[in-house]
């Protein structure tokens, strides 16, 4: 607390594995007085940089870019790059710190890291994500490399902004190789990628649920986002045979009382990621539809509720509302959606809940999957690809309920998830010595 007290969402993350992993640490002596607590919660390397590029207008303008190398116990780091204006050394700093445990929980051999820049892609041309992007990989390019740190998408960074950090990487250093996943299928992508972290989402939601009998079946679901993971989280529960009736972005929500069904979400993803619009549009097209302005979907009634946005978009007020209107399961798509109050209060009602490093690791283990073809020269089928997917959530949800089972026989998954991620990690360092 000391060196990081300033931080406060990389407190948060850090608070909620330490209440779990602490008394696991306490009771198994191969842990015990060997600060392997402390010594993960400091990143082995953190770089920031200038990004310098020149708008539309002529202006020249200055970002901030990072890289959080966290740690490399187990495998080369990965994690995903956000650009978004809220970026800071505390959110990249908490998303670095999921992501060793999430990486770990995928049994793929992947450390953690995570980077980004203060960058507002909102309203910026083509032109103006491209030199941003390639002004970014001019300098952090020196730094990763497929054996190395492999980043990734998250919000603000998709396939075109991937595209042109992968074209200007390539560049510097002569060499094609899986140094980025989230690639284009033409060149080095894998089948399955986009839909990864939603689908993953929801096939690990449907594992907590048939633990309680129960499916997707029938049920009403609650989504916040409206970008990538939120897209497919969407689409996969609509083939379960769910109705969803939200979508948010960061101006509001919408709310279809007839459901949004296949086509209307094709038009929703034509909205987003080509037109890039916003998402109180899906309004003016379908009149079934109302749009919430400045508030977030969690007072709609639901079965099932699935954050998909952003950190903290979900407070314990929100938690005491999903639950009194009948709501059965919440699994996180995002990272850190539910603040730590909101977690007590799920858990108090013993309703089934899942951490976003347990439920969101589809899209790394994917990209993990991407990085084993390129190494390979070589491309799985769709099939193949989801498949190995189903099987690495079916893993995770295994992991947790070993290791999060209570007494009473209730499934704490986020006690589940921390230990399972800490234990592979922390025996690698064992084993790696004080380094
Ligand atoms: P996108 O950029 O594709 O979409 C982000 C969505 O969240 C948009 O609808 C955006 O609205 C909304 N949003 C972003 N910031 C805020 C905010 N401050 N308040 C309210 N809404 C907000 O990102 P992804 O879908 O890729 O990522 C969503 C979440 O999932 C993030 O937490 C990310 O870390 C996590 N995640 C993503 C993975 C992936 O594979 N992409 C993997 C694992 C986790 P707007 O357009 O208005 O900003």
């Amino acid at each position: 607390a000391e060196r990081n007290g300033h931080e406060p969402e990389f407190m948060q993350a850090v608070q909620e594995v330490a209440e779990t992993v602490i008394p696991y640490i306490a009771q198994h002596d191969i842990y015990n007085g060997k600060n392997i607590l402390l010594r993960m919660v400091e990143p082995e390397r953190v770089i920031t940089f200038r990004v310098c590029w020149v708008d539309d207008q002529g202006e020249i303008q200055v970002n901030r870019g990072y890289r959080i190398q966290m740690n490399s116990a187990i495998g080369p780091y990965k994690g995903g790059l956000r650009f978004h204006p809220t970026v800071n050394m505390s959110i990249l700093k908490f998303l670095a710190f999921e992501q060793v445990f999430k990486n770990s929980l995928t049994t793929l051999p992947m450390g953690g890291g995570k980077g980004g820049a203060d960058f507002d892609p909102k309203g910026k041309s083509d032109g103006e994500i491209m030199r941003f992007c390639h002004a970014f990989m001019s300098e952090l390019f020196r730094h990763i490399g497929n054996d190395t740190d492999v980043p990734a998408g998250d919000i603000g960074v998709g396939a075109r902004e991937v595209g042109f950090m992968f074209g200007m990487y390539k560049k510097l250093r002569n060499e094609f190789t899986g140094v980025l996943t989230g690639k284009g299928l033409s060149w080095g992508g894998s089948l399955i990628r986009p839909e990864a972290t939603g689908y993953g989402n929801v096939y690990f939601a449907q594992s907590m649920l048939n633990t309680r009998g129960n499916s997707f079946e029938g049920k009403t679901v609650v989504i916040s986002g409206s970008g990538n993971v939120a897209q497919y989280a969407a689409e996969k529960a609509i083939q379960l045979g769910a109705k969803v009736i939200t979508l948010s972005d960061s101006s509001g929500y919408i709310v279809d009382s007839e459901g949004i069904d296949a086509e209307k979400l094709a038009y929703v993803m034509e909205l987003k990621n080509v037109k890039r619009g916003r998402i109180s549009e899906y309004t003016k097209k379908y009149s079934s539809a109302k749009f919430v302005e400045g508030k977030t979907p969690w007072g709609e009634k639901c079965d099932i509720a699935l954050p998909c946005a952003t950190q903290n978009e979900l407070n314990h007020e929100d938690a005491r509302t999903l639950i009194a209107n009948g709501c059965i399961c919440v699994s996180e798509g995002a990272n850190m959606p539910s603040t730590n109050e909101a977690i007590k209060e799920f858990h108090k009602a013993k309703i089934l809940f899942a951490p976003g490093k347990a439920s969101n690791a589809g899209g790394v283990a994917t990209s993990g999957l991407e990085m084993t073809q390129n190494s390979m020269r070589y491309s799985w089928t769709r099939e193949e690809v989801d498949s190995k997917l189903q099987d690495i959530m079916s893993d995770i949800h295994k992991s947790c309920i070993k290791y999060g089972t209570d007494d009473d026989g209730y499934v704490d998954y986020v006690k589940g998830a921390n230990i399972a991620g800490f234990v592979k990690v922390a025996d690698a360092m064992l084993a790696q010595g004080v380094v």
